[in-house]
């Protein structure tokens, strides 16, 4: 991907790109996206397989790089960026589900890896050779308490050794490598509550079926997750991110990047639903007349429209504050809460506004509804964003 040179100013943490640079991204990534129209997406959710070409699409086309810095092979253009590539997506109605944490969990070794690493993993990585787009973090017995997980790494000689379960590893079968949480001092042996975790990369492409598999879980849409079970997976020292036992502390910085991003889908998912069903009021005709132009119908739309907009502004202003390097917790949490209710709240206004024609397939209304429902609960559910925000911003007793 390029972008015109005018109106940059380098930031550190990413390129500030200008609006009008931003327009032509935007123009862009439609113009990938209308290669890929709703049968497409109907298909492979239909058979629930993954949509390769559309990755590929996206890979040369140098839009999964947009995060990884010049100096490891990509254009380091800062998240603002990568926000507005993935709302485009959205909004032209595919779904950047496939690869988006192509773009982000990379930045985990970015910001806490040694050069080795950086150097080793990140030009492959934005060349699109390897995928680093598994992130092993949930747990079966954990669910929201992370700090609960139990997979464990033991470190013999120059290796770990881990074993546990994860669950809702998406992409883990379309991944080379996965980057995952374990735990590697005992919960009660460690000094503060979130101490004892650490995050390695683990490289899924040889490792011993008996050791690591991955099971399918099918689901309500197609979103390619899984189970991962680990049996003593060996992984050398040398694939341990940042410092042992502070784990939870780099997984915590890179979701705010991946709140962020997902947040900008939900604009992207809104505004789809949101021109689909005006489109249709204004065409759809009954009692003589457009169903538009009933308030019942039309207050709906417009509604969904005034709460995408404030979604937006949140989203822009905390990747702002991301890629100057601010600290972006409160932002990012509110971004990812509001986003995800207002392309909810869009998706349902437009099964209404269609009706039963909503439920048929082919108007992709159905299939969108499915997959932008997921956002309430992944991956971060509203309530603990809420928790968040009492706790934290406005140091209310912590709940839980
Ligand atoms: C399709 C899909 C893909 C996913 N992909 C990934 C992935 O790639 N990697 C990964 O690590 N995880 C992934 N997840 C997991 C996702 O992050 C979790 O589902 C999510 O964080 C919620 O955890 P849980 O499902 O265990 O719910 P629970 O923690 O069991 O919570 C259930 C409900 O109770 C509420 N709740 C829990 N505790 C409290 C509290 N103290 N106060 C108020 N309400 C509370 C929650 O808000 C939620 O509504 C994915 C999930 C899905 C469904």
């Amino acid at each position: 991907m390029r972008v015109d040179g005018s109106g940059k100013t380098g930031t550190g943490a990413g390129i500030v790109v200008s609006d009008a640079e931003l327009d032509l991204i935007r123009d862009s990534v439609r113009a990938l996206c209308a290669g890929f129209p709703g049968e497409y997406w109907r298909r492979h959710d239909r058979e629930r397989s993954y949509p390769a070409e559309f990755v590929a699409a996206l890979t040369a086309a140098g839009y999964l790089a947009s995060l990884v810095p010049e100096e490891y092979g990509g254009s380091g253009l800062g998240l603002r960026v990568a926000a507005t590539i993935l709302e485009e997506i959205h909004r032209s109605g595919c779904n950047g589900a496939a690869c988006h944490a192509q773009m982000y969990i990379m930045g985990t070794i970015l910001r806490h890896g040694t050069e080795l690493q950086k150097k080793c993993w990140l030009p492959a990585i934005a060349a699109g050779e390897l995928r680093l787009q598994a992130f092993g973090v949930t747990e079966p017995g954990s669910g929201s308490d992370t700090l609960s997980i139990r997979t464990t790494a033991t470190r013999r000689g120059d290796s770990y050794f881990i074993s546990g379960q994860k669950i809702w590893t998406s992409r883990a079968e379309y991944s080379d490598l996965m980057l995952l949480l374990a735990r590697t001092t005992p919960r009660e042996s460690a000094r503060k509550r979130t101490d004892g975790l650490s995050v390695f990369l683990v490289d899924m492409r040889d490792a011993d079926a008996s050791k690591l598999s991955i099971r399918p879980i099918r689901t309500m849409l197609n979103h390619s997750t899984t189970e991962v079970f680990l049996d003593g997976l060996e992984v050398p020292a040398a694939n341990l991110i940042g410092d042992e036992g502070s784990g939870f502390r780099y997984i915590l910085d890179g979701m705010n990047a991946e709140r962020i991003l997902i947040a900008a889908e939900c604009v992207g998912d809104a505004r789809w639903f949101i021109g689909k069903a005006s489109d249709y009021a204004r065409e759809r005709t009954v009692f003589g007349r457009p169903i538009g132009q009933n308030q019942g119908i039309q207050f709906p739309i417009a509604r969904a429209y005034v709460d995408a907009e404030a979604a937006a502004l949140m989203v822009r202003r905390a990747a702002d504050k991301f890629d100057q390097g601010k600290t972006c917790g409160e932002d990012a949490n509110i971004a990812k809460l509001l986003a995800s209710e207002a392309s909810w709240q869009a998706a349902d206004m437009c099964m209404q506004t269609f009706g039963g024609f909503a439920f048929a397939e082919d108007y992709d209304i159905e299939r969108k509804f499915r997959e932008t429902r997921l956002y309430r609960v992944a991956p971060v559910s509203s309530n603990l964003i809420l928790c968040y925000v009492a706790e934290h911003v406005l140091g209310l007793p912590r709940s839980y």
